[in-house]
This record gives C-alpha cells, structure tokens and sequence, in this order.
C-alpha cells in the first residue's frame, strides 16, 4: 500500500478502470456515483487497436468476451429494408465499423464493477457537493454530509461533469456541439433481427434510424439519430428527451413506427447531444479528470470508451511511476494521450459531416482525402503507446479478494 488516498467521480467505464488500475499500483480507492446503482443502457461499445491489449492487461479479456453482443456485421438497408451495403465484422482484421470486441455499454461497465467491487469503497447515490485543495490533500464534502480528505480527485463523471465544473469552468467553454442527438433504447425483438445490425439512412433529412442485436436475442437496441443545431432539453428529462425523439423522428419511414411504439415501455432510455470535450490541460493541481469529462470524442468516433480504458491505464501508470507526485503524474498522462484524444476527435467530426449535418462554425463539407483518412483512422486506433511500467508496483490482473 502506498498510503496514497485517491477518489474518482463517477462509475460507468472510465471510473470503474481507473479504480482497477489505481488499486493494482497501491492506492486506496473510493469511487462515488451519483445515481442510486451501476447506471444499465446505451448503445454498443467497441474496442479496437490498442484498446484490446489493455483490456488483455487488466485480466479481463474472457469476462469482456463472454459479454460481447455476437454481432455478425451491418447491412445499411433502403426505407422498404432493402440491403444496401454490407459491412462484416471480419472486415480489417475485427478492428471495422462493427469490431469484433462490440460490447453493451451497460455490460462493459457491470464486468468493470464485479472486477473492482471487493477492493475498492463504491458509495452510489451520492456526488461532490463542495471541494477545497491544498498544498497536501483535497477536502472534499460529499452531498449526503460525508466529509473526507483524498490525496488527488479524479473526476470521471462524464460529458455534463460537475467536477469539471466546480474545478475548471462553466461547461460552455470547453463542450464543442456537433450538431447531432443521438437517442438508443431497448425494445422487444419482434422483427426476427438476429446477428446482423439494420440501418436506414434518410440522407436528405440527415436522420437515421437502426436497429441492433443484443446478447438477450429477446430483445434488440433501437438507436435514432437526427440534426439539432440547438439542443435544449435537459438531459436528466427523460420525458421530454421521450417527446423531442418522437417529433424529430416524425415521417422518418422504415421501421420508425413500430420501434417508437416501444418507447413508453422501455427500461433504459438514453439520449444526448453528440458532443466534444476540448480543454487545453486535464488537471488543475491535485484534481484531475478522464474520460468524456475531459476528452470526449463524441459516439460518432467510436472510440470513446477505447479512450476512457486507455487514459484510466495511463494516469493511474504515469501517477504510481511519478511516486503520485500529481503535478508529474498528470503531466505525463496528458502528454502521452493528447495526440491520440486529437486522432479520435476529428474522426467523431469526419462522420458528422459525412452525414451531411451541418456543424455549427465548420467548413462544408468536402469528400475526403482517401489516403488521409486512412492514415487518420489508424492514428485513432493504434496511435499510442502503453508504457509496460515495469519497476512500478502492480498487485496483478485483478483487484477482486
Ligand atoms: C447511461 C449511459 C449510456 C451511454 N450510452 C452510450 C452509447 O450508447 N454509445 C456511446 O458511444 N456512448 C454512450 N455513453 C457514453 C460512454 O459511456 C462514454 O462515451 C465512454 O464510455 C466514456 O465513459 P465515461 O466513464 O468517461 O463517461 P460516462 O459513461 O458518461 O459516465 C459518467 C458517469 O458519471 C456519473 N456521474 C455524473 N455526474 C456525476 C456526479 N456529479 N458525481 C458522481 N457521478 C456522476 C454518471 O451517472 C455516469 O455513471 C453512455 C453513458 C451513459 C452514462
């Protein structure tokens, strides 16, 4: 044990692994979720590249397997369910638009929390309420009158991040909207779906509309996605995120009735802006952030929880081997992901534009430079390095007792 006292905000992808790395390399961990248990739904999730070769290095690569949806592939369909295009998840050695590691983002984070829940203090239903740093320490008061003093504060608590708000600044400075909502939901599997993805593209209205294999064969994820220059529901109103689907999705054709007949009885509603974190630093003396509170690349990239994965790997590595020294810890971790968070980043931007959004203050758009693109695609994949950090402790593949 280090002694070392570290709490992480939030406990969906990035929480969770930054939990398992930080205990493997001695800190004492504590991680506070503001829902009332592990948050369930969302869209499938992929990894890719080097993304694989941490989730190989935390030991979990058979509970992540085991969990993974089975997809076949995609077939992009016409508004009479037409097949258009095929797109198999054998194409690019498993690392393509379907990866053969696609994962629900519910059950990626259940595999993360059952991996971190014995060696690591969960507090759920509760957030940071009020925060003051010194030279030493962090106090911090939790919103349900705990009080507490931590070595460092991480704040993985997403694209609205709180932290990020009482540390860093108000969210309009720093959350770069794309010009998209994207909303996903389970429904019963009433349309025979079985390993193979649907997707309707409306390309002059810019809206889609797909349907998704799940591991339940039960049942299938219905994701819409459409244009929104000013997206003003709040995104804790599911009623009215509920109502803003249905009005947007009007007219949309294909299977869109019969998958927003399902909205009312469905457990795990998710919608949200597609959205961009740009910060010029991830850290502010002894509080730093990860994941979508500091880099979000948007779901049109893809690899956002690839990044979330990589970063937790990184900051917990760069802080042990800088003696959890934060100034030299966070340091490192930001110079070794920047780059990488940038690849990523224009990637979610190519594909908006590719869908004919118009984003708000970007130059119209160009068809793209093949070789550039290919070039830009294996930097988001494969274009950072994970240090083996010998010399630093490590506990072993799993902190469960
Ligand atoms: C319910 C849900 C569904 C999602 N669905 C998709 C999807 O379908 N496709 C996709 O590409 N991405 C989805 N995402 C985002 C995706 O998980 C992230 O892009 C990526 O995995 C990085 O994760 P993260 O842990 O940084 O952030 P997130 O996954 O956003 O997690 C942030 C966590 O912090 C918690 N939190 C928020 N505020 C506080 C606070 N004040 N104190 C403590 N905890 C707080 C949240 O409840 C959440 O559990 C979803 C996220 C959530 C929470």
């Amino acid at each position: 044990m280090s002694g070392i006292r570290i709490l992480v905000a939030g406990a969906s992808i990035a929480g969770p692994a930054l939990a398992h790395w930080l205990r493997r390399r001695g800190a004492e961990v504590t991680v506070v979720e503001r829902a009332p248990g592990l948050r369930p739904g969302g869209q499938a999730v992929d990894a890719r590249g080097v993304t694989k070769e941490v989730i190989r290095r935390m030991g979990l690569d058979a509970p992540v397997r085991a969990a993974c949806t089975d997809t076949a592939g995609a077939h992009t369909v016409d508004a009479d369910g037409n097949v258009l295009e095929t797109f198999s998840v054998e194409d690019h050695g498993g690392d393509g638009y379907i990866a053969d590691i696609e994962i629900l983002r519910g059950d990626l984070s259940q595999v993360l929390y059952d991996d971190t829940r014995d060696g690591v203090e969960y507090i759920f239903g509760d957030r940071i309420a009020e925060l003051a740093q010194d030279a030493d320490g962090v106090d911090v008061v939790l919103a349900g009158g705990d009080r507490r003093r931590f070595d460092l504060v991480v704040g993985a608590d997403g694209l609205h991040s709180a932290l990020r708000g009482m540390v860093f600044g108000p969210r309009e400075r720093f959350v770069r909207h794309l010009g998209l909502v994207l909303a996903f939901y389970s429904v019963p599997n009433e349309f025979g779906l079985d390993r193979w993805l649907l997707e309707f593209q409306d390309q002059e209205s810019g809206r889609s509309a797909s349907l998704r294999p799940i591991q339940d064969a039960t049942r299938a994820m219905a994701m819409f996605s459409f244009p929104a220059a000013d997206f003003d529901v709040d995104y804790r109103d599911i009623e009215a995120q509920k109502r803003l689907l249905r009005e947007q999705a009007d007219g949309l054709g294909w299977l869109t009735p019969r998958l927003l007949a399902h909205l009312d009885d469905t457990p795990d509603f998710y919608l949200d802006q597609v959205a961009q974190v740009v910060m010029d630093g991830w850290s502010n003396g002894r509080v730093g952030l990860i994941g979508d509170a500091a880099f979000s690349s948007s779901p049109m990239s893809g690899q956002g929880t690839g990044l979330a994965l990589i970063g937790a790997y990184l900051l917990a590595g760069e802080l042990a081997a800088a003696d959890w020294d934060p100034k030299a810890g966070f340091t490192g971790y930001e110079r070794r992901m920047r780059s990488f968070v940038e690849a990523n980043q224009e990637i979610g931007r190519w594909h908006v534009d590719s869908l004919g959004v118009p984003q708000p203050g970007a130059e119209p758009h160009e068809e793209p430079d093949m070789e550039a693109l290919t070039d830009l695609v294996e930097r988001a994949i494969n274009g950072v390095e994970l240090p083996d950090y010998a010399g630093v402790p490590d506990s072993g593949a799993s902190v469960r007792s």
